[in-house]
């Protein structure tokens, strides 16, 4: 699977390219990463890339232009022209169905702001995939991009020393959570390992795992729940007049 990064901060990827199981992935022929700088497609004569937001407001925006031309030269550079992700907070909630969804392409190209965000016509002109990591604003897409290969290439075949790794974490299964894990010692600070993960029986082993995974599911759930409610419970009720 092909990612192309386009960003104005290409360096932000050269250490994370080089963390172990990507770099791995990478090695092993089943991932490529290209992080392309799109200040590199400017027609401006000096180099910019934003400009003031038409209306007024503060901050600067991205310009169409440079981002227009930067997706259309990398689109270009190989084949399938891929699929193109652009990451803001305005997007589709990147879920692990999400994430499943994305690692059926072939290639994507994570299109990075910056600043205010994007001139709205470079949505309008390119129609992207809209995709949020979450509902919080982050500085630039570069960690939202990472966060998407992140999660997409422990779906690939071949990229987890195990499958099923990916097959039995959280949210592989609707909104499930996994089970506790430990590894030894077998006491820590006086806090034991259930003595039923010690016994070698695996039915045993699955079903408690399977009633503990059901009980950190339904906890996390009425957590959500009840922080909805206060949020709600938070939300000054307008005046009846
Ligand atoms: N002014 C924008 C707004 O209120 O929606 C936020 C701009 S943010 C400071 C700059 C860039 O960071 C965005 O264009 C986007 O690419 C990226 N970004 C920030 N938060 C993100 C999120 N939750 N998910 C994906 N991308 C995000």
């Amino acid at each position: 699977m092909r990612f192309d990064v386009l960003t104005l901060f290409p360096g932000i990827f050269e250490s994370y390219l080089r963390q172990s199981l990507l770099e791995d992935a990478i090695q092993a022929g089943l991932v490529q990463v290209h992080a392309w700088n799109i200040r590199d497609w400017t027609l401006d004569k000096h180099q910019r890339v934003d400009d003031r937001p038409f209306g007024g407001g503060p901050g600067m925006v991205l310009m169409a232009q440079p981002v227009v031309d930067c997706v259309a030269a990398v689109r270009a550079k190989a084949e399938p022209p891929g699929k193109l992700v652009m990451l803001t907070p305005a997007g589709e909630r990147l879920t692990q169905r999400t994430v499943e969804k994305l690692a059926r392409e072939p290639r994507l190209l994570l299109l990075c702001g910056r600043y205010e965000g994007f001139d709205d016509r470079i949505r309008q002109s390119l129609d992207p995939w809209e995709v949020s990591v979450g509902d919080f604003v982050c500085n630039g897409g570069e960690v939202p991009a990472m966060v998407v290969i992140d999660s997409v290439i422990r779906l690939i075949p071949g990229v987890l020393g195990d499958q099923q790794s990916a097959a039995d974490e959280s949210h592989s299964e609707e909104g499930r959570l996994e089970y506790p894990q430990y590894t030894r010692p077998r006491v820590f600070q006086g806090l034991e390992v259930p003595e039923i993960l010690l016994g070698g029986n695996h039915q045993a082993v699955a079903k408690w795992r399977r009633e503990q995974s059901d009980l950190r599911t339904r906890a996390r759930h009425a957590q959500g729940e009840q922080g909805a409610q206060n949020e709600q419970n938070k939300t000054p009720k307008t005046e009846s007049t």
